[in-house]
């Protein structure tokens, strides 16, 4: 038995719980269920140690026996260990006593934590044989199966909806991938993906190969645990889409305690969601876990889905460790974009500011403890989603090439503050 073979126990109905082997499979033959990556704990547990982790280079890979990967890339792009930053500044406007920002805005090559799953995606296909990739994007994953396909050296053909932002749209493009702008929105862009996967033999990193796609998501929640001291943190704010990264942050977090580096997880686990697309956080205030879809209308373009893949296991999640849900309008989400960057230096793109004011919203009504400890997954740049910003900046000064104009300039903005 290879070494690898002994960590990895193979796929999962999450339904049915039938075992399956690694293959690209994404659903049970029987019941339909998602199909999930089961692990031998106990063997990775005797391996995978705090100093054997603290060893490895910073990035992703440090985790690799908890990945569903034969062995680690040669050649990937240097990804995942980004900042997790402790934001004083903004804890004392918020009156909360510790609050930290998971800064997946940085470090990873596209600038989006969708760089973690990409590269466990890309590894995947090419153990499996795949030449070309794919997916359905709201376009930080357009991005970076754009870019990361390029450097692994496979065709790509990557479908969006034709409405996305222009700079994702332009990031995208500069890698040259096959791309195909749709005219409808990510559900129905979702849709027309599953009938190309069912034709062609392609490695679609969120359908057929999602299940291990999946999995790079974990790593978000141990370099929280790790960054934090080798602790869970008593509450974690997750943007959400497809509800994908959420449930993953939540396994990283009890794997961890299975394999023995944390003691205990007491973690609640809190949903951030646009108001203009949350069918996730609406079924959690309804108390109720059947997802509603609905046609999304929100300049958080990331987040935009309106049939979530995974939304019943978000709900089950939240359920579970007694979290909650907040829902976040487009002028809250700009606010609250400008608050991260005016008070932490931090510039995140539109999914940020849905985490930073469903935060700022679970703290004021008393779901987030004001004596606790919160990590904000911030997932993406702002550099990506500037257009939402436009009018909603402060102005800068014109003036003339000599010294007179500047000091007349400065004198008025002394006088203003
Ligand atoms: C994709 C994405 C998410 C979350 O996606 P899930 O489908 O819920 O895993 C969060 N933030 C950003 C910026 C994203 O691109
Ligand atoms: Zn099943």
């Amino acid at each position: 038995m290879s070494k690898k073979k002994k960590f990895i126990r193979g796929l999962k109905c999450r339904e049915c719980g039938r075992e399956y082997s690694i293959d690209p499979v994404y659903v049970c033959e029987f019941c339909f269920g998602p199909l999930e990556v089961v692990y031998n704990y106990d063997e990775i547990g005797k391996v995978l140690t705090k100093e054997t982790i603290l060893s490895r280079p910073r990035n992703l890979w440090r985790y690799k026996e908890l990945l569903p990967l034969e062995k680690e890339p040669e050649g990937a792009y240097f990804t995942g260990y980004t900042p997790l930053m402790k934001a004083d500044n903004l804890a004392e406007i918020l009156g909360v006593k510790e609050l930290y920002i998971k800064d997946d805005t940085v470090t990873h090559p596209t600038l989006s934590f969708k760089d973690r799953v990409v590269a466990v995606a890309l590894a995947k296909a090419k153990e499996f044989g795949f030449e070309t990739v794919s997916c359905a994007s709201t376009g930080n994953l357009a991005h970076s199966v754009s870019a990361q396909g390029a450097r692994a050296g496979f065709e790509r053909f990557i479908f969006i909806p034709a409405s996305l932002e222009h700079s994702k749209i332009v990031a995208s493009l500069v890698y040259e991938p096959n791309l195909i702008a749709v005219d409808g929105n990510y559900d129905e862009v979702n849709r027309l993906c599953s009938e190309v996967a069912n034709k062609y033999r392609w490695a679609f990193v969120n359908i057929n190969i999602r299940p291990f796609y999946a999995e790079g998501s974990k790593t978000q929640g141990y370099e929280i645990v790790e960054q934090l001291g080798w602790r869970a943190p008593d509450n974690v704010v997750v943007p959400c889409a497809s509800g994908s990264l959420m449930t993953k942050i939540w396994k990283s977090f009890r794997e961890m305690k299975e394999i023995g580096l944390i003691d205990q997880v007491n973690t609640k686990v809190f949903a951030a969601q646009a108001t203009g697309c949350s069918p996730i956080v609406t079924a959690i205030k309804r108390g109720i876990d059947v997802i509603k879809p609905v046609k999304p209308d929100t300049i958080a373009k990331s987040l935009a889905i309106g049939n979530p893949a995974d939304g019943f296991y978000a709900t089950q999640v939240i359920e579970e460790t007694k979290g909650f849900g907040e829902d976040v309008s487009d002028r809250e989400i700009v606010n609250a974009i400008k608050l991260l960057a005016r008070t932490e230096g931090v510039f995140a793109e539109t999914a940020g500011g849905v985490t930073l004011a469903s935060t700022i919203k679970l703290i004021n009504g008393g779901h987030i403890k004001k004596d606790s400890l919160t990590v904000m997954c911030i997932t993406g740049n702002g550099l990506k989603t500037q257009e939402a910003l436009v009018g909603h900046t402060v102005e800068p000064h014109y003036i003339k090439p000599n010294l007179a104009a500047f000091e007349e300039v400065l004198k008025k903005i002394k006088q203003d503050t």
